[in-house]
């Protein structure tokens, strides 16, 4: 045997009974979506690496050691692009709307889901292919809208029946307003840098907001007592704010602000917010997002606010996994049994019908042992989970019939149907999709 070749480290397989899940989520997310007037967006994987680093920054995590970024091929005039995978999708797009100009008519609301690429540590809750989706608000200053978006991501967590996720809220100001803050911060910082570790001594001129939200238990006094941003803001930040806090109060949408929740780089401003819970160990943010009106600048657009979040799948999945929630398994309706090989092509032929009414069939196909004995088909009938057995059986087919035998809630019954009536008798059928 040839040599195995494996995935590679930190991309996973998402195989079934398990990709079940996801494409319950993403159903659900799909029709929130349309309630909250959300359009689908679908941008490239590969992208300019300097997309990137403009639109993620040169000084982040992800652009200095974790981007999967290599130089093309070089094409036919000798030149080689420089691209990347993306490691998340803001920057995709933000991209896209600038080239196809999508708020010369106003304002939109998008949404996307798909794989994103860094190269971390791979562990529970943190991959190297891991996915997102996400929601971007473009053209809108909020707060109101700022406010639909949490809405939005609360209704998904009630809609999938997750539970343990608090809401985190804070305020960057504007550039001005950090600017002030940044030098107390750095002053504060400069006092106590015996309490600073690695990283922490390399951000602290560099970016020393980031410092703030340092996962380092050992330096959490010296981030608690440090200057905080939200009294450095003005009137104007302030109201934002507020008006953000006014209608999540009225909708009864509970948060806490924490001061340490930032973000490193200047085209982020005024609201940050993160759902995060208790559940799923050190990797427990499962949805992040806030405000970016200065990105479109940065990217070479012309001036726009705008607001979005991502949530990780994965992490989502563990925990609706964690909660025992129940998933509906797709199963069949019908296993169609059939004894003899000489009966598939009516079989198969009263099998289209029965999907063409929009009945879920599943038909007993030949392995290199053949069809198996009848009675090894209805063992695979009764473990695909289907309601009913349909017995094609020779008998039966001469009187132009077919034996219907239930399979579940005890089983047993078994009844004898004209071919002819079977697909309107089946198109009655209650799933009874048993649960995980
Ligand atoms: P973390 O602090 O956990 O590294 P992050 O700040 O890098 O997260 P964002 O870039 O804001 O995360 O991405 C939004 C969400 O995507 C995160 O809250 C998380 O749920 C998910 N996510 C980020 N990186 C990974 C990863 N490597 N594997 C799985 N999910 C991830
Ligand atoms: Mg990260």
């Amino acid at each position: 045997m040839a040599e195995k070749i494996n995935a590679v480290k930190g991309m996973n397989d998402i195989l079934p009974p398990d990709s079940a899940r996801w494409e319950w989520l993403e159903a659900i997310v799909r029709d929130l979506m349309g309630r909250y007037a959300y359009r689908n967006i679908r941008t490239p994987i590969l992208e300019q690496t300097a997309l990137f680093v403009r639109g993620i920054g040169e000084v982040t995590d992800i652009v200095e050691k974790e981007m999967y970024a290599f130089e093309d091929r070089s094409d036919k005039h000798g030149q080689a692009e420089h691209l990347a995978m993306r490691p998340e999708n803001t920057a995709g797009v933000v991209r896209a709307v600038i080239e196809h100009n999508l708020l010369y008519d106003g304002p939109r609301r998008l949404w996307y889901t798909g794989p994103m690429f860094r190269r971390e540590k791979p562990q529970r809750g943190r991959y190297r292919q891991f996915h997102q989706i996400g929601a971007e608000a473009l053209g809108f200053a909020g707060p109101d809208v700022d406010a639909e978006l949490i809405l939005l991501a609360a209704a998904l967590w009630k809609a999938i029946g997750l539970t343990d996720v608090r809401l985190e809220l804070n305020s960057l100001g504007q550039p001005a307003e950090r600017a002030l803050h940044r030098t107390q911060l750095i002053a504060h910082f400069e006092q106590h840098a015996d309490k600073l570790d690695e990283d922490g001594k390399r951000r602290l001129h560099s970016n020393p907001l980031r410092i703030l939200d340092t996962k380092n238990p050992a330096m959490k006094e010296v981030v608690e007592s440090a200057p905080k941003l939200m009294d450095f803001l003005g009137a104007e930040s302030l109201a934002h704010f507020n008006g953000l806090r006014a209608i999540l109060d009225a909708n009864g949408v509970a948060y806490t602000i924490n001061p340490r929740l930032v973000r490193g780089l200047d085209y982020y401003n005024l609201s940050v917010f993160e759902f995060v819970t208790d559940r799923l160990g050190s990797q427990g943010t499962v949805c992040a997002g806030g405000r970016y009106d200065d990105l479109i600048v940065q990217i070479g657009g012309k001036a726009a606010p705008a607001v979005g979040w991502a949530l990780g799948v994965e992490r989502v999945l563990e925990l609706v996994k964690e909660q025992g929630t129940q998933i509906p398994l797709p199963v069949p309706d019908v296993y169609a049994v059939v004894p003899d090989a000489a009966a598939m092509p009516v079989a198969l032929r009263t099998l289209q019908q029965l999907r063409d009414a929009g009945v879920r069939a599943q038909m007993h196909a030949a392995t290199v042992d053949g069809l198996g004995s009848f009675k090894s088909q209805f063992k695979k009938a009764d473990a695909s989970g289907a309601a009913h057995a349909l017995v094609f059986g020779a008998d039966e087919l001469a009187r132009g019939e077919v034996t219907v035998k239930a399979l579940r809630d005890g089983g047993g019954a078994q009844t004898t149907r004209p071919l002819a009536e079977l697909a309107t008798w089946a198109a009655t059928l209650q799933s009874s999709a048993p649960n995980n």
